[in-house]
């Protein structure tokens, strides 16, 4: 099954609050300079969430699928990576 038809199998309850954050933007940048593009967690993430856009990385929180990578592959350990809250993310859509 190929990982788009994968991510068809889940539904997503968007959480308001963003569970994944950069810590920092100028550590990115090295982070770039250091690796170049696409960086790791760019690289590692099964459902494109990070983006490298104007010098900075873009985090689109709501398409995550929890499954921890970039959190792994980051070299710089500059991800805040938390669950959505309770009852909130992704879910099997038949599960
Ligand atoms: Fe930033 Fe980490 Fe991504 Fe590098 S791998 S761009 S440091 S979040
Ligand atoms: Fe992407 Fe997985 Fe990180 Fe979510 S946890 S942003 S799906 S690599």
């Amino acid at each position: 099954m190929k990982i788009e038809e994968k991510l068809y199998t889940l539904r997503y309850k968007r959480d308001e609050i963003p569970h994944l954050e950069i810590k920092d933007q100028m550590t990115c940048k090295k982070c770039e300079e250091t690796y170049g593009t696409p960086q790791p967690c760019i690289s590692v993430c099964p459902a494109n969430v990070y983006s490298w856009i104007n010098g900075k990385i873009v985090v689109s929180y709501e398409n995550c699928v929890e499954c921890g990578a970039c959190k792994i592959a980051c070299p710089f350990n500059n991800i805040i990576w938390k669950y959505p809250r309770y009852g909130l993310g992704i879910a099997l859509r038949y599960g």
